[in-house]
């Protein structure tokens, strides 16, 4: 029965008219028992098989009827015994297809009808984009065994898919999503293919991506002089074995390229790193199943959830030191307690772990050092020439990058630290509609973010903003998000910072209206946004560095928030940051600038025995930089008084990756009450977190030998005091009592758990993000949030 329904209605009860005006069969009295219902569903319910679902739904409960998708949803008549309609619509619920995601689910009773059998109904040709995406995910377990079956004609295939698994985001080049808008238009189906995708009793029924030996995409192997190796099947095994001689290989994947190299092999993995030119940042280890991760690390059960999620994203799990058998190779995590594990998400890591004799692969992003991750064949060939020793292409295309994600555990529940794959493009919803804007984002770290409506589409991690590359992928992905969500921002916002190549590229955008807002505001806003928190807060925003609105460097703040407004309540005592971005990047230069504070006149010689751990003239020059106030930068950061104290307890003087020293501050910490007390003063109309106090009592420690791990944790716990202390003077003139954190230093596990336990304790209501990073990554919501909240009150530009 190919019956369309009429126009496009915006409202409810509108669209049930116009919709019911779809001819029933006959309009008899109803059997006994019998009624007719209108099932309206919004969310993610396109393009994830959710049409056959219901189909099947309505067979199992011998109902009749029809379903269709339409602009912002599904559409649904139904006409059955009473009870059986009952568990329909339970069953909508409860048994949706595992990448649905339904946000609104409205019944109405109607009129009784009948109709002739149940039919999926063809769309509107006017299809909007209201729609939600798909991220990519994983390869479900009904694929997975059909990739593994001899009988099975897509054995051992690398691209096997269908409505509940594979690829989406990172194939869609524009809406609406069917195989001509992805770069699944290059392989047109077989005729068994194309059977499955016409029939909705399939698991493929219209599942864009679906393919097979015979019709989609392969594989195949290269050396690094581009020759071919390889083809298909054979290409993987050979792959394997390359991976077992200790080779480097560079793999294709969903997002992009990963590099591969077998994770037991020093020699190999070094290797990788001196190619890579990335001295200590920590490898992702994918391994073949949960088992083996279990044989190296010590993983909780919310830690396996997230690992066996349709996301699969990296976690970071603690490395088990009993099994120090662990045969990881050293190199893979250098000086880190945390290992990155992940599964493999797609039919081709499954293949290259089956046929292995390891079960652990080193598997980072294919880039160089600080470029976005490769995703075009021809690209791999340039940029990783030098660094893979060999090449596993495919010719799927990927035509939106999108890198692995990163989760962790915190108090039990999990913490996005980079939100990517498998988890973009599904919005934050947030709780009211809001005009539609574009966040840029900060410098570090950077996403976009898109409103419309009730929803803030975040892009994936894009990276740091500091060269041409990363700036090229920020530009793809606005374009990119632009076009499939249909959203024509009204404004742009952008962070306070002249130089961030953001704020730049904003200011460029002359078409537009345009405003600036202050970094650690936006980190506190970002939490409001997705936690749905009305009024205001008091913000503790901690993090490296964010421009402040006195021209200073900020970085320790704590901010009453209150949507679009924000005060600065209180802040980190100030100190100099010597050789501005070089002291970021030499965490030794913090610690004699704490020194030098503590006593500026004499400071060579009262702390002259800690000082001689530098070169003498390297510290006279900063010194003397220091006393003139030269290439000296006024911050208030909780990040650098962490780089001080890693530097003092001879753990960093410079780092190779952002926020290097505080993470080895914290992985040294052995766990212990005591603490350095540090102070809270009002001054003026601020108050001020001073932590000379702790400093000097961590310099006492370091006189007199104390290690690294005790120095950390009585840091870690005086600075816990310190911001409980802070918190609970100000909340009692202030009377507010819900705590907003935001901010990189929150990605400190051991700072983090034990703040948020003794605030709690304290009878504060604490909000912590849940979605979304800590860490810069959150800015560009921030921006977007402030925003609305200007155009709420009253302040559109
Ligand atoms: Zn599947
Ligand atoms: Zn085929």
């Amino acid at each position: 029965m190919a019956c369309l329904a009429g126009t496009e209605s915006p409202g409810f009860s509108q669209q049930m008219k116009s919709d019911s005006g779809c001819r029933p069969l006959m309009n008899t009295m109803p059997g006994a028992g019998e009624r007719s219902v209108f099932v309206r569903i919004a969310g993610i319910v396109q393009g994830v098989g959710f049409r056959p679902f219901i189909y099947q739904l309505a067979h199992r409960y011998e109902l009749t009827g029809w379903v269709r998708n339409q602009a912002d949803g599904v559409l649904i008549e139904a006409t059955g015994l009473h009870e059986k309609l009952d568990s329909f619509l339970r069953d909508i619920s409860a048994k949706a297809p595992p990448l649905a995601k339904i946000t609104q689910l409205e019944v109405a009773d109607l009129p009784y009808e009948q109709f002739e059998g149940f039919s999926i109904l063809k769309s509107d040709s006017h299809q909007s984009r209201r729609t939600l995406i798909s991220p990519d995910v994983c390869t479900c377990q009904d694929c997975l065994r059909e990739l593994l079956d001899p009988g099975d004609r897509r054995y051992r295939y690398p691209f096997i898919n269908c409505t509940n698994c594979g690829p989406r985001y990172t194939i869609i080049q524009d809406i609406p999503y069917d195989r001509g808008q992805t770069t699944m238009a290059a392989f047109p189906m077989c005729s068994e293919c194309r059977r499955e995708y016409e029939d909705p009793m399939n698991r493929r029924f219209h599942a864009q991506p679906n393919a097979c030996w015979e019709c989609g995409p392969q594989v195949w192997l290269e050396d690094d002089s581009g020759r071919l190796l390889a083809k298909k099947d054979q290409a993987i095994r050979r792959g394997i074995r390359l991976l077992e001689q200790g080779k480097i290989l560079a793999i294709k994947g969903l997002g992009g390229f990963h590099l591969a190299v077998l994770a037991t092999d020093e020699v190999a993995v070094s290797r990788l790193r001196r190619r890579k030119i990335r001295e200590e940042k920590p490898f992702a280890l994918m391994f073949g199943n949960v088992e083996a991760i279990q044989q190296q690390c010590n993983i909780s059960a919310e830690e396996i959830k997230l690992l066996r999620s349709p996301q699969r994203p990296i976690v970071l799990v603690k490395k088990n030191h009993q099994n120090a058998a662990a045969s990881i190779a050293p190199s893979v995590a250098p000086g880190n307690r945390f290992v990155g594990a992940f599964l493999p998400y797609t039919p081709l890591h499954c293949l290259l772990f089956e046929q292995s004799s390891c079960d652990v692969l080193v598997m980072t992003s294919g880039n160089q050092s600080d470029e976005p991750i490769v995703m075009a064949n021809d690209d791999a060939r340039l940029r990783l020439n030098g660094i893979a020793d060999y090449f596993l292409f495919h010719d799927r295309d990927i035509y939106m990058r999108c890198d692995d994600s990163v989760v962790r555990v915190l108090n039990q529940k999990p913490r996005p630290v980079r939100r990517a794959r498998g988890y973009v493009p599904v919005p934050i919803f947030l709780s009211k509609k809001v005009p539609s804007l574009l966040g840029v984002g900060a410098e570090l770290k950077n996403t976009v973010c898109l409103t419309r409506e009730n929803e803030a589409f975040l892009s994936q991690h894009i990276g740091d903003l500091e060269n041409l590359e990363t700036l090229r992928s920020f530009e793809h992905a606005v374009e990119h998000l632009k076009r499939i969500l249909e959203i024509d921002p009204k404004w742009i916002v952008h962070d306070l910072h002249p130089d961030y190549l953001s704020t730049q590229w904003a200011m460029s955008q002359t078409d537009l209206p345009r405003f600036a807002v202050q970094h650690h505001h936006a980190h506190i806003a970002s939490v409001l946004a997705e936690r749905h928190i009305e009024g205001p807060v008091i913000g503790l925003a901690l993090d490296g560095s964010g421009y402040g609105t006195d021209g200073t460097i900020w970085g320790g703040e704590i901010l009453r928030v209150d949507g679009c407004r924000f005060e600065r309540l209180a802040h980190f005592r100030q100190v100099l940051l010597p050789g501005g971005e070089k002291a970021i990047k030499e965490p030794w230069r913090m610690a004699v600038s704490y020194l030098w504070s503590l006593d500026p006149v004499n400071v060579l010689t009262t702390y002259g025995d800690v000082l001689n751990r530098w070169p003498l003239s390297k510290v006279q020059v900063l010194i003397q930089m220091l006393n003139k106030g030269l290439n000296s930068p006024i911050t208030s950061s909780c990040g650098r008084l962490f780089d001080a104290i890693s530097a003092l307890a001879g753990l960093r003087d410079s780092v190779n990756y952002e926020g290097q020293a505080a993470i080895e501050l914290e992985q040294a910490l052995k766990e212990g009450d005591e603490e350095y007390r540090g102070e809270v003063v009002r001054k003026n109309d601020v108050w001020v977190l001073d932590p000379f106090p702790m400093v000097a009592s961590a310099i006492r420690d370091v006189r007199v030998g104390k290690d690294s791990g005790m120095i950390s944790s009585r840091f870690h716990n005086g600075l816990v005091s310190l911001l409980v202390e802070a918190v609970e003077k100000i909340s009692r003139v202030r009377e507010l009592r819900r705590i907003a954190l935001s901010g990189g230093v929150f990605q400190n596990a051991y700072l983090s758990e034990r703040l948020e336990r003794q605030l709690a304790e304290r009878g504060f209501e604490v909000f912590t993000h849940v979605e979304v990073p800590a860490n810069d990554a959150c800015i560009s919501l921030g921006q977007a949030y402030i925003g609305a909240q200007k155009y709420f009150a009253g302040e559109g530009l």
